[in-house]
């Protein structure tokens, strides 16, 4: 039975996150594992409400006060098996998810701070790899029918162990030279140690999924050759097409980049020296691209501008400004606006923002300024309204309002547009939709016996949604190879996040 007055008797606390000058000199993890008594005391402030709102925050359907009530009474083994019951991965989640399951958790109704959920899914994440070093489950039975996923991003690899363990033949194709989507060259390491996909893969293959990396499917290999050798196939090829701005007066300037050539290359140079290969910040063609030195200006509000942020103070930035379109948001939920339980608007500040840089809200950069060489030496700005006519964005910049802002290195990180336009959709007969996603029906076929899955289904997002597409996907592909039985399938295609509008 929880205790139904732990939240009474403690405050929400979250483990000290390490020193700012110690953590930007090394690409490790920001959080120290909290230790088992700060998280039993957390987790005792689950009252087990009866109705757990944080379960439809939750886009698995994580069964929260059950591991909550677990780890309250230190039963470790039950807590790794209620979490793995729902969520393949949640080393991942643990460290990355912004927890929508928070801001839906029922003590917010009193206004109480929520439970952090989070926390306490990574330590039970980290205790199983601690305790059985995820001990591998692989099927007793082959059903003796293939499956090929292409892309192996949080979605890939859900579905992937789901139909490993159902007795399926799974083989991962990865264009990239190493698997993990996202979570491998665009996460970097100081959100995500590369530790925790490793260990992850080496319980899938030992649970027999393949892994084909540096295979590009639509070009090395065809859709109808994979159609040929397998029985279904899942796209879960992300949502990796960057928003631009060619627009822009001055955006062809050397030195204006898209944050994703930014975040790989700085994460490339992680990965080889750790293998003991160090290696300069490069593009692809060999130009470099380094924050050392620079003043940096990150375009927009998100993941990846925060990431871009980190990065760029771990690079030895000058200086860093990230400009935001939109004002700054409010500190505490406008119940008005968005009542509990929904995903507020309020203003989020990752560990990169006290890391150091400068926040600008509403401004849009008017021009990239020239050097007279060709390269950018500042970003030209306005203040800006927006507003929402008709549906359409109108930016309205404020007159003589106009400056300058340093610049030696410009990075977008102004969203996504979708999937990539790639020569595996025409193959596949897919094509992509207004939103540059790829449409499914209810059973997650794009086109017969072809299912897509994750940020490629479902335009750019999270990896719990990632890994819940994933794992519905895996059930619907199950079904239609006549499997026995039925797999978890946590969300359908048309399933959103919790929202008031
Ligand atoms: C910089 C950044 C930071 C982020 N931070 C967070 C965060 O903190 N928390 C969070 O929840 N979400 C975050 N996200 C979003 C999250 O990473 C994605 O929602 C998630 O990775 C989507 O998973 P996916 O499996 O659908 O696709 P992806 O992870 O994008 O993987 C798709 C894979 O498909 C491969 N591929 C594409 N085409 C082919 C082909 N033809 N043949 C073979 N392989 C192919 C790609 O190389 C890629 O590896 C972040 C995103 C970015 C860009
Ligand atoms: S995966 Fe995200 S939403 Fe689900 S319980 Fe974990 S932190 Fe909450």
């Amino acid at each position: 039975m929880p205790d139904p007055n732990g939240f009474l008797r403690y405050d929400r606390r979250l483990p000290a996150r390490r020193p700012v000058p110690v953590r930007i000199s090394d690409w490790r993890e920001v959080y120290p594992p909290a230790g088992e008594e700060l998280i039993r005391e957390q987790a005792t402030r689950c009252m087990d409400c009866g109705i757990p709102f944080c379960h439809d925050g939750c886009p698995l359907g994580n069964r929260i006060p059950d591991w909550n009530d677990l780890v309250r009474t230190g039963n470790w083994d039950a807590a790794v098996d209620s979490l793995h019951a729902t969520n393949n991965f949640p080393e991942f989640t643990g460290r990355l998810c912004p927890a929508p399951c928070e801001a839906a958790c029922v003590l917010g109704l009193g206004g109480q701070q929520p439970v952090t959920i989070k926390q306490v899914e990574v330590e039970i994440a980290d205790a199983a790899v601690a305790r059985d070093g995820l001990r591998p489950r692989p099927a007793s039975v082959s059903t003796g029918r293939s499956v090929a996923v292409v892309g192996s991003g949080p979605a890939g690899l859900a579905a992937a162990q789901q139909l490993a363990r159902a007795g399926h033949t799974v083989t991962v194709y990865e264009r990239d030279d190493a698997i993990g989507g996202l979570l491998r060259y665009g996460i970097p390491d100081f959100k995500l140690e590369k530790q925790h996909i490793d260990k992850r893969l080496a319980q899938l293959t030992a649970e027999g999924v393949r892994f084909r990396t540096g295979v590009e499917v639509g070009v090395d290999v065809t859709a109808e050759q994979l159609r040929a050798e397998h029985d279904a196939v899942l796209l879960a090829c992300g949502a990796l097409q960057g928003r631009d701005t060619p627009e822009t007066p001055g955006r062809a300037l050397r030195g204006v980049h898209q944050a994703m050539a930014h975040l790989v290359a700085a994460n490339r140079v992680v990965a080889a020296a750790g293998d003991g290969k160090p290696v300069p910040a490069t593009l692809p063609d060999g130009t470099p691209i380094d924050a050392a030195g620079k003043h940096v200006v990150i375009i927009g509000g998100g993941d990846t501008a925060a990431d871009c942020l980190g990065v760029a103070h771990r690079q030895g930035a000058a200086g860093v400004h990230q400009l935001d379109l939109y004002p700054e948001p409010p500190a505490e939920r406008d119940a008005a606006r968005d009542p509990w339980p929904t995903w507020p608007w309020v203003l989020r500040n990752y560990p990169a923002h006290e890391e150091g840089g400068e926040r600008v809200f509403a401004v849009a950069v008017q021009e990239f300024v020239n050097d007279g060489t060709g390269q950018v030496r500042a970003v030209r700005i306005a203040e800006v309204t927006v507003e929402k006519v008709d549906g359409r964005r109108i930016v309205t910049a404020l007159p003589g309002s106009e400056r300058e802002i340093p610049a030696d290195l410009v990075l977008l990180a102004i969203g996504f547009e979708g999937t990539e336009e790639q020569p595996l959709l025409a193959q596949f007969g897919v094509t992509r939709n207004g939103r540059g996603a790829i449409d499914s029906g209810p059973d997650w076929q794009a086109t017969d016996g072809v299912f897509v899955a994750g940020d490629m289904h479902r335009g750019a997002s999270l990896i719990v949604w990632a890994i819940a597409e994933g794992r519905a996907a895996a059930a619907a592909i199950h079904t239609y190879l006549g499997g026995v039985g039925d797999l978890p399938a946590p969300v359908d295609p048309a399933r959103q996040p919790l929202a008031a509008r």
